[in-house]
């Protein structure tokens, strides 16, 4: 397999259409970077079990991939319906609370909203699954809410609810949160998002759980799906360890013709701030069912690269599509496409660079420095030992010709670089090599090809010490 098959990195979210070993083997060999296991569905059991089938095929494979652990968060949610439910335009959909004794026949959808009957009125519209499926209230009785469905579709158990004007209780860190830390931690994982994030405190709370000491320190990722969040944007950026653009609920929160302007500032800012942005929800969502998506789905790949995303993500077209590999073998060929856009234009990274250019600070002097000598075509790597992670990340923003590749001694920051734009991460024993080790390690790994002539090697005063980075040098390996 090429190792560069895209510096776009593409995140799939795990599913019943994916959990079996030989489709996430077929979805790392399509290139997939980053995995998804979603606590808002399955179990602690199932998602354990993927984890550890992940890590094996990892392993087998020589191909590092992060695993992502999403928080359920304040969610509102249906309860399980034992088989899917096709709901027809104009059919009457009751809802009631899990566990209540079904009233009687027709589709009844169970709930877990604590007070979901109270807070409604009649001509309320219920949004469920992304508003994909719309329901208008015409009465209530007591606990039952009865509706009207205003659109077909299929129900399936957990999806999200979501009711404009409907106040989810503030606090955004639930039990059930506070038990899916627990469990990423337990099982390592590598990123952990944080859902409905309101404002810096929410990330704040969130990092009082993690591990404080010991090479353990997973990323952590805002979801930005609020008004708020978007308010309070740079505050979160600078407590958090990524971003994502979490269009599903980001779409309803606020009006959904903001989305591709607040897309493009998520992302500018995350840029400016070193820290991975992904992009998600519907990004090839007709190939849940079709072979090919839609012209405006490809396009939507593309400008979410233009804009600068480090990776774009899938939610429903891996977890319960119908080929999942398909989805990332797409992904991958538009994500090819646009980069070499990207390369001859410079894009939106031109901005990053002349605003990184204008700071005085050891990094970013480092960083844009490199980023300048990696515009030569004589030069056709960078070599980045990183202990954090940061210096590869500082000079990935600015989107340079060249691949990035990242050498650290930290398996958990190995695998949090590989959803970072244009980052090649590679784990080795210690960082405290010479160059030539260093290039020998490239020419092991497949990376020094016939052809390749010069790598610029960054380094600091402290071998494998974050943030001591502060000098370049280029040598020869012709
Ligand atoms: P979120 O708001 O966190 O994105 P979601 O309900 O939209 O929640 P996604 O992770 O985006 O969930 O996945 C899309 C759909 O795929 C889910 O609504 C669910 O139907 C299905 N799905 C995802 N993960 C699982 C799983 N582990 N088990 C069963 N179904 C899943
Ligand atoms: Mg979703
Ligand atoms: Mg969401």
């Amino acid at each position: 397999m090429n190792p560069f098959i895209s510096k776009t990195k593409i995140v799939a979210t795990l599913g019943p259409a994916s959990f079996s070993p030989a489709v996430q083997r077929r979805l790392m060999a399509a290139g997939v970077d980053g995995f998804r296991l979603n606590l808002s569905h399955g179990d602690f059991e199932e998602h354990a079990g993927v984890i550890v089938s992940l890590r094996k095929i990892s392993a087998e494979m020589g191909r590092p991939v992060a695993i992502i652990v999403d928080l359920p968060g304040p969610k509102m949610r249906l309860g399980k319906v034992p088989k899917p439910i096709t709901v027809r335009r104009g059919a009457k959909v009751r809802f009631v609370p899990e566990g209540i004794a079904r009233p009687g026949p027709g589709i009844f959808l169970p709930h877990e909203i604590s007070g979901l009957a109270q807070g409604l009125r009649s001509g309320s519209i219920i949004f469920v699954g992304d508003g994909m499926m719309q329901f208008k209230v015409k009465s209530i009785q007591g606990e039952i809410v009865e509706t009207e469905a205003l659109v077909a579709g299929v129900v399936r158990s957990n999806k999200g609810v979501n009711i404009p004007g409907y106040n989810a209780p503030a606090g955004i860190l639930t039990e059930e949160d506070k038990r899916g830390i627990a469990f990423a931690i337990k099982h390592k994982a590598d990123v952990i998002c944080i859902s409905f994030v309101g404002g810096p405190q929410d990330m704040l709370a969130a990092r009082a759980l993690l591990p404080k000491t010991g090479k353990y320190r997973p990323c952590l990722l805002a979801k930005i799906e609020r008004r708020q969040a978007v308010t309070h944007l740079d505050g979160i950026l600078a407590v958090s360890d990524a971003v994502m653009v979490a269009r599903g609920d980001l779409g309803i929160e606020l009006p959904i013709e903001e989305i591709p302007g607040l897309q493009k500032d998520i992302i500018h800012r995350a840029n400016m701030a070193a820290k991975p942005v992904i992009v998600a929800t519907q990004m090839l969502l007709s190939m849940v069912d079709n072979a090919r998506p839609t012209r405006a789905e490809v396009t939507d790949v593309a400008n979410a690269i233009l804009d600068g995303a480090d990776a774009i993500m899938f939610s429903e077209e891996t977890a319960i599509g119908h080929d999942p590999a398909a989805v990332v073998r797409i992904a991958k060929k538009i994500a090819h496409q646009t980069e070499r856009r990207l390369v001859k234009s410079g894009g939106v990274a031109l901005e990053v660079r002349a605003a990184i250019r204008s700071e005085d600070s050891i990094d970013d002097l480092i960083s844009s420095a490199t980023c300048d000598i990696l515009e030569n075509r004589t030069i056709d790597l960078a070599l980045t030992p990183t202990a954090s992670g940061t210096t590869a990340r500082r000079i990935a923003r600015m989107r340079p010709r060249p691949w990035i590749v990242a050498v650290t001694e930290n398996q958990t920051v190995r695998n949090i670089l590989a959803i970072s734009y244009g980052v090649f991460p590679i784990g080795v024993p210690s960082v405290d090599l010479s160059d030539l080790d260093l290039a020998d390690l490239l020419r092991g790994a497949g990376l020094i090809r016939s052809g390749t002539r010069r790598l610029v090697i960054t380094s600091g005063t402290q071998c494998g010490v974050a943030g001591t980075t502060n000098s370049l040098k280029i040598i020869d390996v012709s």
